[in-house]
């Protein structure tokens, strides 16, 4: 189809749609919940009493499995998967690009008689091997050699994806170079829990705990995204390969009335999320609450709070499936963080909290005083990590997407800064001053702060402008993008916690006499590390308005906070001296793995920059401008017809079109020859050069274009409207 006939088709199509939903979901969640998840309930009654509780150790305590454990584990599990019609199998793994990878390979093997009989065994289960060498793998492609090897992760359980005709088992699994190195988003995933469990459990020890289970971080993250007809976005093709619109004129009506957020779902959607949320619940991923965003055509998808690494694979596949089902229902899925200008974005809030089974959540400030002074330190160890390594949490959610968000005013800004709240605030102020009393009478520690605390869970009037914020009982990471694995975050928060403990731990043993000393003793040190630890690292500490002017300055210039505004300047936080030190002391990434996600990422937003700069000169020259050219030749066929009759017709309109279509061609042109600009001497130079050049030009092609929309027939412009696109029918 050709000008503005497929616009008109997709219009005439969503016209004439079936309007009947999509049947046979809505069964009880009682008959659907993880039905196809290889889980603890699954294997204890598919594993003999031993062979169950060696893999329970191995889930719940990490406790290594051995080899004649897992091929019973591996025989079970193809039983099992062979009753649900699975054929192949696949290790799913997540390189460093965001995306979820998976190789498929077969159960089947013939015998000398040419007979096919099924075979898995436990060597199969654990280690794949599926070269993966076009994965981009940063600075460790020259130094190994690129092959790359997958090993099943037990803490995340297997489950069945199923298709139209068939069945595939998955298996969760860390991607790693011959040499070890992690080529993968789940190894450091697991490093860090593993660094910050390790920390934890040296300051509670310090608190006089002696039954400590292990610790876990938690996720829980709520995703944010739209939905567009797919009639329109097959209509888009920048919808199609960018996730976004390159172009577009705002539309009359957009957001101002808020008459979306939180407004009643449209049906059609509805009947989406119903079908989405139990294929969820059939992979056992708990999906708790949907709702209208604040964007038309912007909702909101938030599962309930898992162990960090199992949300982190859940969160990968709620996007696929998210994605799929969209597809199913005549939508485009868009995850993109900024699919229309002027209209909201969309961000994914990590929810994150750290705790076990033996002292709970610790980010909780729980009910006694002893419980209190725990929390004080984790909360405190949170403070220390996010202005010691704010630039860090800014770098791991930068990307291209990323960019059009942050610093927007409508996103948490790119200055990373911690939101406690007044009453929290008022207490790690009081302590920084030593406004508070000691009083240990009747034996039970008192940081004279009981009558504050326990907490209100919710702090009041909740800062939606920061970053960083409490909330209650957890963090939450509000300047994470849409469309990103939630694993780079938590990566980073694990890290730096696991250093402010272990920062923590080191002051705690230095204050307290060699013998451990009394309950009093120990309050003490507890105050003055805390007191010590506000002291350095109180700036970053910020209650206010996180969009405004002010803030931008005061967080520079008088507190000494970085604003990072962009993916090239955030990145290169990855290559400083104090981020390699962290990872490679708390062992979660040598130099040379995060030298090589540096390059990875980098390459990322370089090549989607480009990618976008190339179909932006495309669209322009072969699709809008032929678009104005084509209502130019209708009004010049209009004025001489007239003129022949005698008729002068006003040629403002033709004027201004061609102005705006002449100006598009040369912004075009400008833009064209970035494309081919390729003698930068670092990565960083390149990054600069997207960030500061070619994005400045793609605006000036966007704007010539934006504006001819607006002047140019509607009866010939090719692409579908946002006033078209953006409301649901
Ligand atoms: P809001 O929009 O008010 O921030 P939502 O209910 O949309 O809240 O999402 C909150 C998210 O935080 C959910 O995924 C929830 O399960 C998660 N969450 C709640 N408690 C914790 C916790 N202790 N640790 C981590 N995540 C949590
Ligand atoms: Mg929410």
């Amino acid at each position: 189809m050709s000008g503005n006939q497929s616009r008109s088709q997709a219009i005439n199509d969503i016209t004439n749609r079936d309007v009947r939903p999509i049947e046979g979901v809505g069964e009880p969640l009682s008959s659907i919940w993880a039905t196809d998840v290889f889980n603890l309930s699954t294997m204890e009654e598919m594993l003999s009493k031993s062979a169950f509780k060696a893999m329970k150790a191995t889930v719940q305590n990490g406790v290594p499995l051995d080899p004649a454990t897992a091929d019973v584990v591996a025989a079970a599990m193809k039983d099992w998967a062979l009753s649900k019609g699975v054929k192949f199998f696949s290790h799913i793994f997540y390189p460093m690009t965001n995306i979820t990878a998976e190789k498929h390979d077969g159960f089947i093997v013939t015998n000398s008689d040419g007979n096919a009989i099924t075979e898995f065994t436990g060597s199969l289960l654990i280690k794949g091997e599926p070269d993966g060498s076009s994965f981009p793998n940063g600075s460790l492609r020259t130094t190994n050699a690129a092959r790359g090897y997958t090993a099943w992760d037990p803490t995340s359980p297997a489950y069945v994806m199923h298709t139209a005709n068939g069945a595939t088992l998955m298996i969760p699994s860390v991607f790693m170079a011959w040499t070890g190195e992690s080529l993968d988003k789940k190894i450091p995933l697991l490093r860090s829990n593993a660094a910050m469990d390790k920390a934890a459990q040296r300051v509670l020890r310090l608190m006089g705990e002696t039954e400590i289970e292990p610790l876990n971080s938690s996720c829980g993250a709520e995703q944010e995204y739209f939905l567009v007809d797919a009639h329109f976005a097959n209509s888009r093709p920048d919808l199609l390969l960018a996730g976004r619109t390159l172009f577009g004129a705002p539309s009359p009506k957009g957001q101002e009335f808020d008459d979306h957020y939180f407004g009643a779902i449209p049906e059609r959607v509805q009947v989406f999320m119903q079908d989405f949320e139990d294929k969820l619940f059939r992979l056992g991923i708990p999906a708790k609450t949907h709702h209208n965003e604040v964007a038309p055509g912007q909702f909101e998808l938030a599962p309930y709070f898992e162990a960090a690494n199992v949300a982190a694979d859940h969160q990968q596949l709620m996007m696929t499936v998210m994605k799929t089902t969209a597809k199913a229902h005549g939508f485009l899925c868009l995850l993109h963080e900024k699919p229309f200008a002027g209209v909201n974005g969309s961000g994914k809030h990590v929810n994150w909290s750290v705790g076990n089974s033996t002292q709970g959540n610790l980010l909780d400030p729980g009910s006694t005083p002893s419980e209190n002074l725990e929390f004080l330190l984790f909360c405190g160890a949170v403070i220390r990590g996010v202005h010691l390594y704010g630039p860090l949490l800014r770098s791991v959610i930068a990307s291209a997407s990323n960019d059009h968000r942050l610093g927007a005013n409508e996103a948490p800004p790119a200055i990373i800064s911690v939101y406690l709240g007044d009453q929290l605030e008022q207490v790690f102020n009081d302590i920084k001053d030593g406004n508070v009393t000691l009083d240990t009478d009747g034996g039970s520690m008192n940081l004279g702060l009981d009558q504050i605390l326990p907490f209100q869970r919710d702090p009041g009037d909740r800062n939606r402008t920061s970053p960083f914020a409490f909330t209650g009982n957890r963090f939450e990471f509000r300047a994470v993008g849409s469309s990103q694995s939630v694993s780079g975050p938590l990566v980073a928060m694990n890290t730096m916690l696991a250093d402010s403990l272990d920062w923590i731990a080191d002051n705690l043993e230095a204050a307290l006499p060699e013998d451990g000393g009394t309950q009093e003793d120990l309050v003490a040190a507890v105050a003055a590390v805390l007191k010590k630890l506000m002291e350095e690292h109180h700036p970053v500490i910020f209650g206010g308005d996180g969009y405004s002017a002010e803030w931008h300055r005061e967080a520079v210039e008088d507190r000494g906070l970085r604003n990072l505004p962009t993916t090239a300047d955030a990145l290169p936080v990855l290559t400083e001296d104090d981020v390699i030190a962290l990872f490679e002391r708390t062992g979660v990434l040598s130099p040379i793995e995060l030298e090589s996600r540096y390059e990875v990422y980098a390459e990322q937003y370089i090549l989607s920059i480009a990618v976008e700069a190339k179909l932006m000169v495309e669209m322009a020259r072969t699709i809008i401008y032929p678009a104005a050219m084509s209502y130019l030749s209708d009004l010049a066929v209009v004025a001489a017809k007239a003129k022949k009759v005698g008729v002068d017709v006003d040629t403002r309109a033709m004027a201004s079109a061609n102005e705006s279509a002449t100006a598009l061609l040369d912004a075009a042109d400008a833009l064209a020859a970035t494309i081919d600009e390729h003698d930068f001497d670092s990565t960083e130079k390149h990054m600069r050069f997207c960030a500061d050049t070619v994005r400045g030009l793609m605006d000036d092609v966007r704007f010539q274009a934006d504006t001819l929309e607006v002047k140019v027939s509607d009866q010939v412009w090719p692409l579908p409207k946002y006033r078209e696109m953006l409301f649901i029918r």
